[in-house]
């Protein structure tokens, strides 16, 4: 057979060689350890969290390295496409901050980054394959496979195109010329050599090494669309773009032997892999891969809307990605995860148990090491999205908010009560005097409003100052509490009980709800000193 009259045959059109695509994707020519990755992901739209912790690892390891982070879309699964898939699913990692080199939007030298614009390169390299004789054109129908499994299944024979089962791999020249010139549909199929009986050794950067069975099959490299399936496309891409490191689904690893099989025929030098553990979600009494359909919680517009912080999520991929993150986060509270030197070895080889809960920790220990500016700019940002009237509040009260939010923050043990920005209305708001109209008071042990008022009266009118400092304040209190027949302080109340009817707790406890309305809030004194004295009446005269 002369192959390279057959792969003119086959693609007349193609005049590129894949001469031409080394020379016009060369090698990269970065420095030794330096990391290509890639994150490939179909246009199915929003991202959820599988995803964008399947972006974080590649993400992370570009950086470290100094390397290229690329987007590619893989849409050659036309069904499962949507409309503005790539704009979203860009947008979604746009926000989560990953730097992205090459992208299809932005462009590289590598691209196009979209596989259905890449349908010369496949040819291209298809037509080699077809000039070498390890490929060659199937003009199997539907039919014929059908016919074909129903002989393997009554045969009890492994099902697919092997062995005395590849009809179409030694038809002739002649043979295949007359089907062409008659219009007859074609897919191109890779020859396989190898042997099902046999093994290879694949090494994988977070399993180690993985036996497994020789291919056998010959596979479908393109289709008669001239679309190509997954398994060739990859192999074509991850070379020309030079990618290092191939991370991707746990779920590609019994097709390794198959693309081992693929790169080698190709004549390129296979990258490293990492096959990743999907994130799993405990449901009931089983676990299971998370899904964006069942889990509201993995879509990454819950966190979007929720206002937990980017960064939070992040920290919280990192402690994932490797379990020696912890340890050096509490060693290192203020430094970024991107000074952390992560390493595959380190990963999990059992997969990562999502917890909403671990994401919430972290999100407050986050939140509550920002400066309250920080906390105001992206209070703010979120409320632009999501709370117009929280938006207008707190920019008319700018100054008057970061005060707030500084109340207990920015010193060694900061309040850590905030885990997303959506939250924290519900914490300020009694700040406000405008939201401050009917609010429903937790009184606790005195709640008898005659009491109430009289213990308030004779604080407001006989013992507060705005003007006390923090201690005059608190001695003020105290002396409050035992003209009232309460402990100044517990000690006192604990040792004799019988003298006193409560203790300052009780006393303090009344102007923190006649106040704020709440029962639980930061610092008592800081809040008085904010709201003013002239609210501060207001507030107890409403009562
Ligand atoms: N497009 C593939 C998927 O969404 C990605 C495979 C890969 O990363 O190589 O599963
Ligand atoms: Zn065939």
């Amino acid at each position: 057979m002369n192959y390279n009259a057959l792969a003119e045959l086959l693609y007349p059109n193609i005049k590129t060689t894949i001469d031409d695509l080394e020379k016009k994707y060369p090698e990269r020519g970065l420095k030794e350890n330096t990391e290509v990755t890639r994150f490939a992901p179909s246009p199915t739209g929003r991202m959820h969290l599988g995803n964008l912790y399947a972006s974080f690892i590649p993400e992370v390891i570009a950086r470290q390295t100094g390397g290229v982070f690329i987007l590619r879309i893989e849409d050659t699964d036309q069904k499962r496409i949507i409309e503005n898939g790539i704009e979203l699913g860009l947008s979604d990692l746009e926000h989560y901050k990953y730097i992205i080199d090459e992208h299809p939007i932005k462009g590289g030298n590598y691209g196009p980054y979209v596989q259905t614009k890449r349908l010369d390169i496949y040819h291209t390299v298809a037509k080699y394959l077809v000039s070498i004789g390890k490929a060659y054109p199937c003009f199997c129908s539907e039919d014929d496979l059908t016919h074909m499994r129903e002989i393997q299944e009554k045969r009890k024979d492994r099902i697919g195109y092997y062995g005395h089962y590849t009809k179409c791999r030694n038809l002739s020249y002649d043979e295949i010329k007359k089907r062409i010139d008659n219009n007859e549909k074609w897919v191109l199929r890779l020859k396989s050599n190898g042997d099902i009986n046999k093994t290879i050794i694949f090494k994988d950067l977070i399993k180690g090494n993985i036996e497994l069975p020789e291919n056998d099959l010959d596979q479908v490299l393109v289709k008669s669309d001239g679309i190509p399936p997954y398994a060739f496309a990859h192999v074509c891409d991850d070379h020309y773009m030079r990618v290092t490191i191939v991370t991707r689904d746990d779920s590609y690893i019994s097709s390794v032997p198959y693309h081992v099989e693929l790169w080698n025929a190709c004549g390129f030098k296979m990258p490293k892999f990492a096959h990743l553990l999907p994130l799993n979600i405990k449901d009931g009494d089983s676990i299971r891969k998370i899904s964006k359909r069942k889990d509201p919680q993995a879509a990454a517009v819950f966190y979007h809307q929720k206002g937990v912080p980017v960064e939070a999520i992040k920290l919280y991929f990192a402690t994932l990605m490797n379990s020696n993150f912890d340890e050096w986060y509490i060693q290192n509270p203020n430094k970024s995860y991107r000074d952390f030197e992560f390493s595959f070895s380190k990963m999990s080889k059992t997969g990562a148990l999502f917890d909403l809960d671990k994401i919430i920790n972290i999100s407050k220990n986050y939140i509550s090491r920002l400066s309250a500016k920080d906390v105001y700019n992206n209070l703010l940002n979120w409320s632009k999205e999501f709370d117009k009237d929280l938006e207008r509040l707190i920019e008319k009260y700018k100054d008057y908010t970061i005060k707030t939010l500084n109340i207990e923050r920015e010193q060694k043990k900061p309040r850590k009560d905030f885990s997303c920005y959506s939250e924290i209305k519900e914490y300020i708001w009694y700040m406000y005097n405008e939201l401050f109209i009917t609010p429903t008071y937790e009184w606790q042990a005195i709640n008898d409003i005659n009491q109430i008022k009289e213990i308030l009266n004779d604080y407001i009118n006989n013992y507060f100052k705005i003007e006390d400092d923090k201690d005059t304040w608190f001695y003020k209190m105290q002396v409050l509490s035992e003209k009232h027949g309460y402990a100044k302080n517990v000690k006192d109340y604990k040792e004799n009980p019988n003298n006193y009817k409560g203790s300052i707790i009780d006393i303090s406890m009344v102007i923190r709800v006649a106040i704020t309305s709440k029962s639980m809030t930061p610092n008592l004194y800081e809040i008085m000193q904010l709201l003013g004295m002239e609210e501060i009446r207001r507030r107890i005269n409403m009562l």
